[in-house]
């Protein structure tokens, strides 16, 4: 049996034809049932829905064997444990710093003094500051990060931009971009070892489907 850890939404979605071209099909819709355990057309392959960011955990430690995972996902959690063998080029988006309209961020970055930052993304937000030697107050949030800004909680968010729409609609900028984010295909260490003749076809049935 091999378990594939996935997240409702964008993720679910755009794995749905990876799986197609393997001859998978999941026969439930996870946004009509309430199951977090999802069936699909082979006895051998099973879907769990887990949140976004317990998708690394739950490879790394076998409650799932293989999952898709956002790099920016993948960053804060390390990696460890987990065999990346492939980028999807699924839910594409890219991490950014974003401030209101009417800051300047040009002269605070530049002025050596210290700027609030509230974001999800403490590791890569940390690390960005520190390559830009700009000295950094990071305020971890789980979401609604938009917010910040706006009531004074923080100069400046480091957040997923993809259209730029909800930065738009709440009076924010993007003012640097800092990486392309995708999503990956991770698969635990001993899984691979021990169903690889499982898990081997379905790599590489996912690596000639990917997206351009
Ligand atoms: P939740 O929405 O349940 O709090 P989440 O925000 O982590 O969790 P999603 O919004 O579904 O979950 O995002 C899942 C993954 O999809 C992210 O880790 C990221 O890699 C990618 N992603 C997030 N936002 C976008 C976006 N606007 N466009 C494309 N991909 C995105
Ligand atoms: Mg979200």
């Amino acid at each position: 049996m091999l378990t594939l850890a996935l997240s409702k939404g964008r993720i679910f979605e755009e794995t749905l034809p990876l799986l197609a071209a393997a001859g998978i099909r999941v026969t439930e819709d996870p946004e009509k049932s309430r199951k977090l355990i999802l069936p699909t057309n082979r006895d051998d392959v099973r879907v769990v829905l887990v949140r976004a960011t317990d998708v690394p955990t739950y490879v790394q430690y076998g409650g799932a064997d293989l999952g898709v995972a956002g790099k920016d996902v993948l960053l804060e959690h390390g990696g460890e444990g987990l065999y990346q063998p492939l980028d999807l080029n699924i839910a594409k988006c890219r991490m950014s710093v974003a401030v209101r309209d009417d800051f300047d961020y040009a002269s605070a970055v530049k002025q050596g003094s210290r700027i609030r930052v509230a974001t999800k993304y403490t590791e890569v937000a940390r690390q960005h500051f520190a390559d830009k030697g700009v000295h950094v107050d990071l305020i971890k949030l789980y979401g609604s990060m938009e917010l910040a800004p706006l009531t004074g909680l923080a100069d400046a968010i480091v957040d997923l931009v993809s259209t730029g729409s909800t930065l738009k609609a709440n009076h924010l900028v993007e003012v640097e971009r800092i990486m392309d984010i995708s999503s990956r295909l991770v698969v635990n260490q001993a899984a691979l070892k021990l169903k690889r003749d499982l898990l081997r076809p379905l790599i590489d049935t996912f690596a000639a489907a990917i997206p351009a």
